[in-house]
């Protein structure tokens, strides 16, 4: 017959199995722990009744204890079971509810910068030359006043060399170089690039320049895109193909006119216009109600300056041509002060 300490373990162990099915359908742990407590904890009742066999008479002691024993050790680690299983589901749902959007806005944003205007019309002319098999060159701005006219048949008394147009520079090679000057342009990029590589040879050189000149639509530091084409055979009918091409990507199919005009280094020269990019040639402010916007000049290189950079001008001709990218800039972005794009006021460039 058994032993009445062994029948309260069987009650107990039916009452532990119904507690455990009921407390592992609560939503939380609360009850878990609480029937932890009350079978295992010092005032449990298994550990109660395991105390309770230092009374059993002594030949059931052994018995009564290693069962009683096993038994909590089974219904513990089925209680420590349903709670290991109650953590995941609790880690699965917080997961589940507190997943990272990684596609959300941060909450503080990073200020994100551009490309300035001025740059983003640059790059722009520069990629549609690239594709028509222009490189791009560059060189220094601080400039030999030989690079910068003398080479470009510029004569000596000419009125842009006058301290009035150029900003001149003091430097202690002044002796051994000649005058040095901010660069007025970006032809001496194409000077250079002559006397180096001789023909055939086309580039752009896309880059800052100087003059002693201010007001709404001219700035002491402006930007220019410069290009050079000469080879063999190259002719007027070349200038004209390269430079309506360009101008049909950049601006769209419009109006081109080609005017003639005086440059030192051309001959002939030209000064380029397009249909007005605001009103279609029907006349506007912009346009002056002249229907035509000026954009470039170009011309023939002149013979003096292929001769000048070591290039024989008999057997070779080219073209050259030049952009002014601010006014451009300043037009497609309707701007009315060239200075509002170099006084880096972050609000005025944003608005654009
Ligand atoms: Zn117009």
């Amino acid at each position: 017959m058994k032993s009445a300490a062994l029948t309260e373990l069987d009650t107990l162990k039916a009452e532990f199995a119904i507690s455990l099915t009921a407390a592992e359908a609560a939503s939380d742990d609360a009850e878990l722990q609480r029937l932890r407590s009350s079978f295992f904890g010092p005032k449990g009742k298994v550990t109660l009744l395991l105390r309770s066999v230092g009374q059993l008479p002594a030949e059931e002691r052994p018995v009564a204890g290693k069962v009683i024993n096993q038994v909590r050790q089974e219904l513990e680690g089925q209680l420590v079971l349903v709670l290991s299983r109650h953590e995941e589901l609790a880690r699965k749902a917080a997961l589940s509810s507190h997943r990272l959007d990684t596609t959300l806005p941060g909450r503080q944003p990073v200020p994100m910068g551009a490309v300035h205007p001025v740059h983003r019309v640059v790059a722009r002319m520069t990629e549609l030359f690239v594709r028509m098999g222009f490189e791009v060159a560059t060189g220094p701005e601080v400039e030999l006043d030989e690079l910068n006219f003398g080479a470009l048949n510029f004569p000596d008394d000419h009125p842009a060399r006058d301290m009035q147009d150029t900003f001149f520079v003091r430097a202690p090679d002044e002796r051994s170089f000649g005058r040095l000057l901010l660069r007025t342009h970006t032809s001496p990029v194409q000077v250079r690039q002559m006397r180096a590589e001789g023909a055939p040879i086309r580039i752009i050189a896309p880059g800052r320049v100087y003059r002693c000149d201010s007001d709404a639509s001219h700035s002491p530091m402006f930007h220019q895109i410069e290009g050079l084409w000469v080879e063999e055979g190259v002719s007027f009918a070349h200038l004209k193909g390269v430079l309506t091409s360009f101008i049909h990507s950049f601006f769209g199919e419009r109006g081109v006119r080609f005017r003639p005009s005086f440059f030192p280094f051309v001959e002939p020269g030209a000064e380029v216009d397009i249909g007005c990019v605001f009103c279609g040639g029907k006349g506007c402010r912009v346009c002056k109600h002249t229907g035509w916007m000026e954009i470039l000049g170009a011309g023939m290189v002149h013979p003096n300056v292929l001769e000048a950079c070591g290039i024989d001008a008999e057997k070779n001709t080219g073209f050259a041509f030049g952009v002014g990218v601010d006014r451009i800039a300043m037009q497609l972005y309707g701007i009315d002060d060239l200075k509002h794009l170099f006084t880096s006021d972050v609000r005025f460039l944003e608005s654009l």
